[in-house]
């Protein structure tokens, strides 16, 4: 039988009210059952809202610094946690071991940021212009924070939200995806182990259409942190307004590694593979398109291709796997799809562009990792995000076309260029549109400590990560204080 597990709500481990449940399967071997989890729906989350909000009015005065011990404690066991929920991880979700490592360390470091945040949240004090008047700015918590998370970063990306949430003085309903149920059960246990008391943190497992939209549309939740894909998030964003909800949204991407005529080639190499490859290209930040320089392209091409050959796919947990499965056959299929436009388009499949099947990979969802050259910067697969192992190689011949290139689609999440020439290199920073440049960097690789985002439909506006993300979580309040002991009418009695 396999393992049942059950939402968390008002600091109990409780069924769906409707008793129905979903399973959570292997990627790499379907047939391998994860756990049965709760399929929940409107009515839960109400509960967990509830829950939510009556804790929010204990939560918001507990001291931000007493706030950051217990995010302290919850980093170190993460720490003391990280390689048995790094396995769990890649079981879950396919990728291999050391990507979960860093996916498990991504969040030891936004736990001890938001430890050190408790005695940071910074405000402002500001001279006021009347005499004897105090004036000052501080951060106040919002309320009700929801926080939905896609299933390619199932620690990472949960404790980007809930952390500096929590941290702020908000109360947390969590809806994680329901391909990783499990890793995100797995968070909240932890975090009740450290301490954060009942109806702090709700979890509501379920699909994206019934509890996401739940809680979206509910009048009782203040704040929305979306992380998932570009339609979804246009969704949300249009279902938000009803109620005024604050929304952040970090969304698809498209991104780019240009390559210049004067890179250290080996380096750049090494860039695209693992900007392409890793994660088996599921990544926001995942490098989809290549734009090589006209001088260097044929042997670029030579070599890339030489190397992503010996790329080995399989199952993550295996030491000899460089490239896990895709996370479930409809994104399998999507992957093949895009193959097929890229053939109608005329794009030359220079390597792969099958589903894996040989031997053990017929029992999981593997795609071969694929490269298309001769690609258009209009093609549809030069255009459109795929999610999946696919790299699709444009040709220019200047900065300025590269540049052009980069930014001609609707996304702006990261950007990479190899080049030995500073001057270029700045021009790059300058010119490009996105929420992250690399120089001499692959388009993956963000550091907890800096803010990440992406511009045009990559997102809202907002940013997640370091200090820029409390800036979401808080509500600014003014204060004033007048210890003149008379009226002293701003704009008016001292002009
Ligand atoms: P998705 O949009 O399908 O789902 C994301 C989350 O939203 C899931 O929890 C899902 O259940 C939920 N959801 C789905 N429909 C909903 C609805 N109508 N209302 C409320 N919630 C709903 O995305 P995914 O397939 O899980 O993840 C892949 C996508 O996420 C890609 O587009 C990728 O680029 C993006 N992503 C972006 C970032 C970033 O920071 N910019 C990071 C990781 C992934």
């Amino acid at each position: 039988m396999p393992d049942k597990f059950q939402n968390f709500i008002n600091g109990k481990w409780v069924d769906a009210k409707s008793g129905r449940t979903f399973e959570n399967r292997n990627p790499a071997h379907w047939d391998e059952v994860i756990g049965v989890f709760p399929k929940s729906a409107k009515e839960d989350v109400d509960e967990a809202v509830k829950a939510a909000r009556s804790a929010y009015e204990k939560w918001r005065l507990v001291p931000a610094p007493a706030r950051g011990d217990i995010m302290r404690k919850i980093g170190d066991l993460l720490v003391k946690n990280k390689e048995e929920l790094a396995h769990e991880m890649t079981r879950e979700m396919g990728k291999v071991l050391e990507e979960t490592r860093g996916d498990v360390q991504e969040g030891i470091d936004t736990a001890y940021y938001a430890a050190t945040e408790g005695r940071r949240l910074f405000g402002h004090t500001v001279p006021s212009e009347l005499p004897n008047k105090f004036a000052m700015a501080i951060r106040v918590p919002v309320g009700v924070a929801a926080i939905i998370t896609p299933w390619n970063f199932p620690m990472a990306i949960p404790t980007w939200g809930i952390f500096p949430a929590v941290l702020s003085g908000n109360t947390v309903v969590f809806k994680p995806a329901s391909d990783t149920p499990k890793t995100a059960t797995t968070l909240i246990r932890i975090m009740m182990e450290a301490g954060i008391p009942e109806g702090v943190v709700n979890l509501v497992h379920g699909g994206g259409g019934e509890v996401g939209n739940a809680i979206v549309v509910h009048p009782d939740v203040d704040l929305i942190l979306f992380t998932g894909s570009t339609d979804v998030g246009k969704q949300i964003s249009r279902q938000a307004s009803a109620t005024l909800k604050r929304v952040s949204l970090e969304l698809g991407g498209k991104n780019a590694q240009i390559v210049m005529d004067d890179a250290d080639l080996d380096l750049a190499l090494d860039g695209v593979l693992w900007g392409a490859f890793g994660t088996t290209g599921q990544r926001c930040t995942a490098t989809s398109r290549l734009i090589l320089h006209d001088k260097i392209y044929d042997a670029f091409m030579a070599m890339l291709v030489d190397r992503t050959k010996k790329l080995r796919l399989g199952d993550g947990l295996l030491p000899t796997t460089d490239v896990g499965p895709c996370i479930n056959e409809a994104q399998r299929n999507v992957v093949q799809s895009y193959i097929e436009i890229g053939k109608k388009e005329w794009a030359r499949l220079v390597y792969g562009g099958n589903i894996a099947v040989q031997g053990d990979l017929a029992k999981g969802w593997f795609h071969e990792p694929t490269i298309f050259d001769n690609v258009k910067p209009n093609m549809r697969i030069a255009q459109e995000e795929i999610f999946g192992p696919v790299l699709s190689v444009i040709r220019m011949a200047s900065l300025e076309e590269a540049i052009n290139i980069i930014n001609g689609t609707i996304y702006g999440l990261s950007s990479s260029i190899y080049t030995r020439d500073v001057n270029k290199a700045f021009v790059a920073i300058r010119d490009i549109k996105a929420g992250i440049t690399y120089i001499n960097v692959p388009t993956i690789g963000a550091e907890a400590h800096l803010p990440f985002g992406g511009v045009k439909q990559t997102g809202n506006g907002h940013r997640e990560g370091g200090w820029a993300v409390y800036d979401f979580f808080t509500e600014w309040k003014a204060v004033y204080v007048d210890y003149s002991g008379k009226l002293q009418r701003a704009q008016i009695d001292n002009y």
